[in-house]
């Protein structure tokens, strides 16, 4: 298994060099100042953890799994632990609101820690990071009375979250959904419905679970619009606000997946479990849309941390095995071999992951500054903007770096040969536990949807112009600067062709509607490799202003060469199947597919 060591050099260069986090965090008008010192304590304490307590949970959490009994479901030996030790250090208050005992500092510091310890322990990782994500709706939608009951204990995270959307029948459609709520003469409703699938639904290492649960109320609108949300507690809190009355809410079973074993996946059954309207009748999907948005950047990050982590085992084992000699001649003359590092093809996936991790840090980071923000800032125009191009960006965020994310991780397979397949290594359980980060909180289909229909073509092409613009921008500034015209260059043709590719699929959609579906998946992930461009001319261009014998900043500048190089043409192609249109996809009737 390979021992995660947390990217340090790497974080601290994205965070402060390049997305200049002081000046980000003196923007945030209502959040706890955060001094460097502060910033390096809390990045270097959350190395610690995640290297010393989590990455040694991975392996044994996923050969032990989770076990359901009637009693409840055990996680694997040493979680629980794990997660008091967690809650001690008073990590699951870090970003919570001071007002419920929260420590108030910025969201976007919060997810560097989230990245290590996913990257250590992505299962483990689930409990909290869902906790966090309900708790921060509460923070949002829910009434006083609501908060004053639940925030308190999330916060300090003796009480967890989970969020219960998908049932048997519907999973993208929420519009279908069956679960019912009927009101009751004191204001609660009673909940009754099965839910599946739900991550952390029950478990051993919080002493309560507050389930965020979708559901209609009697005579409510069919479809999308008839939805309402609903606090439902597993137990129900008592007049102190500590553990009461057990809710009428159980794990029925859990499933046998292929990865994420050490994360409960539950089917819940809601029996008339009394529940709490959060916001108002019929509103609920935006509410939860609040919780997706984070899940979908929380998901995002799965992407980068496995990415990472498998990049990390490729890489050591790339200096250590020795197979064949190099084809320009031997580079270990005195060992019986050369170490696989020499070789082009290897390197060719070495540095794909290293691109893909690097180029999805930066990234993500930013649209994390770019939440913070909107949440956030003072300026009330920037909140505005940023509300805006981060909407954009997270279907980008969440589905790129989740199908790259696994690109990655496959290539870290295959530089071990048929070793990278043998469970030992660990390499195939970042395979299998990555898998999952495709399909749920919206597939990559559903993304790229999300993206081309509603957002892009959705506001006429505006919310994109937000993003090319600054693009834009950004290409004017460098143009002249030494060493930067490579990349310019590029980036200019490209944020140019992004425009005319969304103006002539807008055309084709005005007459088949089907064209958007068509395009969708290849538009976003034409739209991906540009935002890591993007990004990857912003990293060149910091290393570029310091030190030229600084090897780190050296291999930026190398590794942002290659990525314009060998993985930007990728938009070509993408390029070319969007813009042949549905008909290859549309004509075959469905009886001709199979014979
Ligand atoms: C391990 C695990 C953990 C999960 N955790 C949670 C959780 O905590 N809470 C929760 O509520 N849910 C959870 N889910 C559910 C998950 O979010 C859903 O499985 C996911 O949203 C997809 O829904 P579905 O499985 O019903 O697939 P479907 O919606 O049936 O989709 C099947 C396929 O059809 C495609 N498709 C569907 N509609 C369209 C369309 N209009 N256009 C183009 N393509 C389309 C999809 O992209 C997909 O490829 C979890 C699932 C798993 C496996």
């Amino acid at each position: 298994m390979p021992q995660y060591t947390a990217p340090l050099r790497d974080i601290n260069f994205v965070l402060k060099d390049v997305l200049k986090s002081d000046k980000h965090f003196a923007s945030l008008a209502t959040r706890e100042e955060v001094s460097e010192d502060l910033m390096d304590a809390i990045i270097s304490e959350g190395a610690k953890f995640s290297e010393n307590v989590l990455s040694p949970l991975n392996q044994p959490g996923d050969q032990e799994g989770c076990t359901w009994s009637e009693d409840g479901v055990k996680t694997p030996k040493g979680f629980k632990e794990a997660y008091q030790q967690y809650a001690e250090g008073g990590w699951p208050s870090m970003t919570a609101n001071p007002e419920f005992g929260g420590q108030g500092l910025p969201n976007s510091l919060g997810l560097v820690v989230t990245e290590m310890v996913s990257s250590a322990c992505w299962s483990w990782g689930m409990y909290t990071g869902l906790s966090q994500s309900a708790a921060r709706l509460l923070e949002v939608y829910a009434s006083d009375e609501l908060q004053q009951t639940y925030l308190g204990k999330m916060t300090e995270g003796t009480w967890g979250g989970t969020m219960c959307l998908t049932e048997s029948h519907c999973g993208s459609d929420l519009g279908l959904l069956r679960t019912k709520a009927e009101a009751n003469a004191d204001g609660s409703y009673n909940v009754t419905g099965t839910k599946i699938f739900i991550s952390g639904g029950e478990h051993d290492m919080m002493e309560n679970i507050i389930h965020l649960v979708l559901a209609r109320v009697e005579g409510a609108p069919e479809g999308t619009k008839g939805i309402s949300l609903f606090v439902v507690p597993k137990f129900l809190p008592d007049e102190n606000g500590e553990v009461g009355e057990r809710n009428g809410v159980h794990c029925g079973s859990i499933e046998h997946k292929m990865g994420i074993k050490a994360s409960a996946t539950c089917v819940m059954n809601f029996d008339s479990a009394k529940g709490f309207l959060v916001g108002e009748e019929n509103r609920g999907l935006n509410a939860m849309f609040h919780m997706m948005n984070s899940a979908r950047l929380g998901t995002a990050l799965q992407g980068l941390s496995a990415g990472e982590a498998s990049f990390q085992g490729a890489l050591a084992y790339a200096k250590d095995r020795l197979q064949m000699r190099s084809l320009s001649g031997p580079k270990n003359p005195s060992g019986p071999a050369d170490p696989l590092i020499v070789h082009a093809d290897v390197r060719r996936m070495l540095l794909t992951q290293k691109a893909f991790a690097e180029g999805s840090r930066a990234f993500i980071y930013w649209v994390a500054q770019l939440v913070d923000t909107f949440y956030f800032a003072g300026d009330e125009q920037a909140r505005k903007d940023a509300e805006e191009l981060s909407e954009l960006l997270t279907p980008i965020a969440k589905a790129f770096v989740t199908e790259t994310g696994l690109e990655s991780a496959n290539y870290g397979m295959q530089v071990f040969g048929g070793h990278g397949f043998i469970s030992e290594w660990g390499m195939e359980q970042i395979v299998r536990d990555l898998r999952i980060s495709t399909l749920y909180e919206g597939t990559t289909g559903i993304q790229a949807l999300d993206l081309l229909g509603r957002k892009v073509m959705g506001s006429g092409g505006k919310q994109l112009m937000v993003f090319t613009k600054i693009i834009h921008r950004f290409c004017k500034e460098q143009q002249d600067k030494p060493g930067m015209a490579p990349f310019v260059t590029k980036l200019v043709a490209l944020n140019k062709e992004w425009g005319e590719i969304t103006g002539k699929l807008g055309e084709k959609a005005m007459a088949n509607a089907d064209e958007v579906g068509a395009a969708s998946v290849d538009y976003l992930m034409y739209a991906g490799y540009v935002s890591l461009a993007y990004m990857w001319a912003r990293m060149a261009s910091v290393a570029l202003d310091g030190d030229a014998d600084d090897v780190f900043l050296k291999a930026k500048v190398q590794t942002a060469n290659f990525y314009y190089q060998r993985i930007l043409p990728r938009t070509e192609a993408h390029k070319i199947a969007m813009l042949n249109g549905a008909d290859s996809l549309m004509d075959m009737p469905e009886d001709a597919f199979a014979f």
